[in-house]
């Protein structure tokens, strides 16, 4: 392999055959959830109606999840991720170029995936879980999303396994983003605008404020009493729990493949961060070497509006608004935190994964805020050197590198810069022409 290729690929045949638990090897406890009211651990027992049994002995870390490191990809599972995985790591030479920076910036394609994220990636694996559960009754699984790309891919999923999908959109995007809801729908979702009629949360949020524009927690607490009505529903989600985290490792893993493919190890790794998963899923098997004395850096990349890990506090809080979900050990805005309405919605929420809040809290992990429009500014010239839209949530990581190039310039530092592109913005125009502009006669 030479080192003057832009693509890297791994073969089908060196798709890793197991996911990367990296609870199991930090030196430091992640803690396992609290009941939401008493003061003890969740049991398995108190959510087997709510998630599949599986997600929760990975969120309890029971067994095999709290002791092995690695975790067997089920076969069905890698067939499907056979489908368009391994994914391509890219070296960006143009925006290189652009830049004038002696940093190599590489960038790791999950925008190519089902339904344009790295989201299908766990999705699949929910499903899965529900509809092999022994005696399984589960003909559903409810979920909340914000911008639809959880949503979406959950769709996907569910259409895969044979089980319907119903979704809570949060309201502001189910109406100004009406293409991911169309996607859905072609996937034979169904689709409610939340907050909704559909359950008591909704409808008193509803009555007092007929305008609500709904949030990740609202969504969340909808879609919870939804499950509890009907004893074949199950909860899916997308980017809190450790169970997304432990499957988006795929991410990780290929990466590190790849990279040593062209003997490369990384200086600096650099994510975006909603929930967490996607950037924790990617830098866990290098996490692994920085513990035993690499010297890698890892920079998650928030919202300046919404500076959970940068400015939030450390503490137990609930993942929902209506405090029905177990109590997580996170840095956390408060669960009744309602962000601002910002175009990456992938991003709007309160609290981070306990794992990921864990290494920040262990200086692990470093963090930076940008604002909307020089984001949305990197993701436009990531188009015009890349020839890639990235998603609103992508761009975060983009700049995130952009100015780590930059930095390396100012020092001559020859940095290898690998960012996650977790997702493309073709669904998110209207956002990017919101910001940037682009309605206006010229
Ligand atoms: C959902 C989403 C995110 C944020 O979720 P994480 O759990 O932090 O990965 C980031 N990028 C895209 C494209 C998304 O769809």
């Amino acid at each position: 392999m030479t080192t003057s290729e832009n693509k890297i690929f791994l073969p089908e045949s060196q798709l890793p055959r197991n996911w990367y638990n990296i609870v199991a090897e930090l030196p430091f406890d992640v803690p396992t959830p609290l009941h939401p009211i008493e003061d003890r651990p969740v049991e398995i027992d108190d959510y087997d109606w709510l998630w599949p049994r599986e997600c929760l002995r990975i969120e309890l870390q029971q067994d095999e999840y709290g002791t092995d490191a690695w975790i067997e990809i089920p076969e069905f599972i890698s067939d499907v991720y056979r489908r368009y995985r391994p994914s391509p790591l890219v070296r960006a030479r143009s925006l290189e170029k652009y830049l004038e920076t002696p940093a190599e910036i590489y960038y790791k394609r999950e925008d190519l995936n089902p339904a344009g994220s790295h989201k299908f990636n766990t999705a699949l694996v929910q499903a899965y879980y529900a509809a092999r559960e022994d005696n399984s009754r589960i003909h559903s699984m409810v979920t909340d999303t914000g911008a639809g790309q959880w949503g979406a891919a959950l769709a996907m999923a569910c259409e895969t396994l044979g089980l319907r999908c119903c979704v809570f959109m949060i309201r502001k995007s189910f109406e100004e983003k009406p293409y991911r809801r169309y996607l859905m729908r072609m996937s034979g979702a169904d689709v409610y605008s939340s907050p909704s009629e559909l359950t008591n949360t909704g409808r008193e949020i509803l009555k007092d404020d007929p305008e609500n524009s709904g949030s990740l927690g609202i969504g969340m607490s909808e879609a919870i009493e939804f499950v509890r009505e009907d004893r074949g529903r199950r909860l899916a989600l997308g980017c809190m729990s450790y169970y997304a985290v432990l499957h988006q490792s795929i991410i990780g893993l290929e990466t590190k493949l790849q990279l040593e493919q062209v003997d490369r190890s990384p200086s600096l790794m650099i994510g975006c961060v909603g929930g967490g998963s996607n950037f924790t899923g990617f830098i866990a098997p290098f996490v692994r070497e920085k513990i035993g004395g690499s010297p890698i850096e890892f920079r998650a990349i928030e919202p300046e509006s919404i500076p959970t890990l940068s400015r939030g506090e450390y503490r137990y809080d609930w993942a929902d608004f209506s405090e029905l979900t177990p109590r997580i050990l996170m840095y956390t805005l408060g669960h009744r935190f309602v962000p601002p309405p910002v175009h990456s919605g992938g991003l709007r929420y309160h609290g981070k994964t306990p794992v990921l809040s864990a290494l920040v809290k262990n200086d692990v992990v470093g963090t930076r805020t940008y604002g909307q429009r020089e984001v949305f500014d990197a993701g436009r010239l990531f188009l015009k050197t890349e020839g890639v839209l990235a998603a609103p949530e992508s761009a975060h990581a983009v700049l995130g590198a952009i100015d780590a190039a930059r930095e390396a310039k100012k020092t001559g530092e020859k940095q290898v810069i690998v960012f996650c592109l977790s997702g493309h913005g073709y669904l998110d125009l209207k956002g990017f022409s919101d910001v940037l502009d682009l309605d206006s006669s010229n």
